[in-house]
């Protein structure tokens, strides 16, 4: 039968009248950027992930850059943050001139370890950026006494883990500031790209406004040199629509998670991820762990289930970044010893029994073998 690594399209129908007349609601009044569907957005995300404010912006990658840019974060200074993610939490870094400083993860979560952060804290560091990957909160409570002593911003990217919680707390409400992504495959995805940033500081979240709209304090009057990164409408309504929904898809992906660990506890080369029991966990991804996971991921694909490396590589082995002034390339055990070792299984709302079972039985077949 085969079953994708991640079926969009039951997104869409699930909230497809809704869908079409917000497209043709859109069209016929030509209001394509701004207005109240993407205040509405803002005010929705801003309750439910439990801040004051929010700032729409074009993708999530922006959304980091805004708040680094807007806390004043550049030139020599440094960055904390994991070598396990997606490369933009890394480049916006880059981007505002600031060192990105990697600190290995703990196995299983793939999370930034926080027992070793503090060895790499220096006169220069001004923020750690935790990643909740997969779905999952870091420790909060560790990072937040660190950042503490040191008197350090902690900045969530939160792009995996919207509606994710921490004791109680929705990832996005855990730090400083929080970027999130509305790129389709995310927990809420859009029909493009989006993003937005959520905090509890109305100076920040005011001056992330300001970059975001050209440095444009009242018209044509520019006090700062900012971007463009702007949510469209047509994103925002469509946002709106699922968000009502996240919590229910959510779920799903965590039923899936719990049917996949009760029925592959059985074989033993397979390393379950790590769910920690201090909050939610949304599984933006299951990820498993395996000596032979490549060959796992043909083996799949070959029977026509949807499988990827998550990791191929761990960012500190981007020969890229020996390019950025500063950076020096640690040793980073547990992050290399993960790279081409973890594999994404099927995990999304929608997916049947039927698949999971497909899936299970694919994985029973390779080892068998
Ligand atoms: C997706 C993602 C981003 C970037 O978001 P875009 O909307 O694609 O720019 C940043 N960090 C992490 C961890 C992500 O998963």
């Amino acid at each position: 039968m085969g079953v994708p690594l991640l079926d969009l399209t039951l997104q869409y129908t699930q909230l497809k009248e809704e869908s079409d007349a917000l497209w043709f609601d859109v069209m016929s009044k030509a209001a394509y950027i701004g207005g109240s569907r993407v205040e509405q957005l803002e005010e929705e995300i801003a309750q439910y992930c439990g801040v004051n404010y929010c700032v729409a912006c074009a993708n999530g990658t922006d959304a980091l850059f805004l708040i680094l840019e807007a806390l004043g974060i550049g030139r020599g200074d440094e960055v904390i943050t994991t070598p396990w993610t997606f490369f933009a939490t890394l480049e916006c870094i880059v981007h505002v001139g600031a060192t990105p400083v990697l600190v290995d993860i703990e196995p299983g979560t793939y999370n930034i370890d926080p027992a070793l952060i503090e060895a790499h804290i220096s006169g220069r560091t001004k923020a750690i950026m935790p990643v909740h990957i997969y779905g999952q909160c870091v420790d909060m409570d560790a990072l937040n006494d660190i950042a503490q002593r040191h008197d350090l911003v902690i900045i969530e990217d939160a792009c995996q883990a919207i509606g994710a919680t921490y004791k109680g707390k929705r990832a996005g409400s855990l730090g400083r500031a929080a970027a999130f992504s509305f790129f389709p495959t995310k927990n809420l995805g859009g029909a493009g790209d989006g993003g937005c940033i959520t905090t509890d500081d109305k100076e920040l979240a005011d001056r992330m406004r300001l970059v975001a709209r050209h440095g444009e304090a009242s018209k044509y009057l520019h006090t700062t040199f900012g971007v463009n990164s702007r949510l469209d409408a047509l994103q925002a309504g469509l946002l709106s629509l699922r968000l009502a929904k996240l919590d229910e898809w959510n779920n799903q992906r965590r039923e899936a998670a719990a049917y996949y660990r009760q029925h592959l506890a059985a074989i033993t080369e397979l390393e379950l991820p790590v769910e920690r029991d201090w909050g939610k966990m949304v599984y933006h991804l299951f990820v498993l762990k395996s000596a032979r996971a490549p060959e796992i991921v043909a083996y799949l694909q070959q029977q026509g289930i949807g499988s990827a490396l998550y990791y191929p590589k761990s960012l500190h082995e981007q020969d890229v970044l020996l390019k950025v002034p500063g950076f020096v390339r640690p040793s980073l055990p547990v992050a290399e010893d993960s790279a081409s070792k973890t594999f994404a299984l099927p995990c999304y709302p929608g997916i049947t029994r039927e698949q999971q079972d497909e899936v299970i039985a694919a994985l029973g077949a390779f080892f068998a073998s």
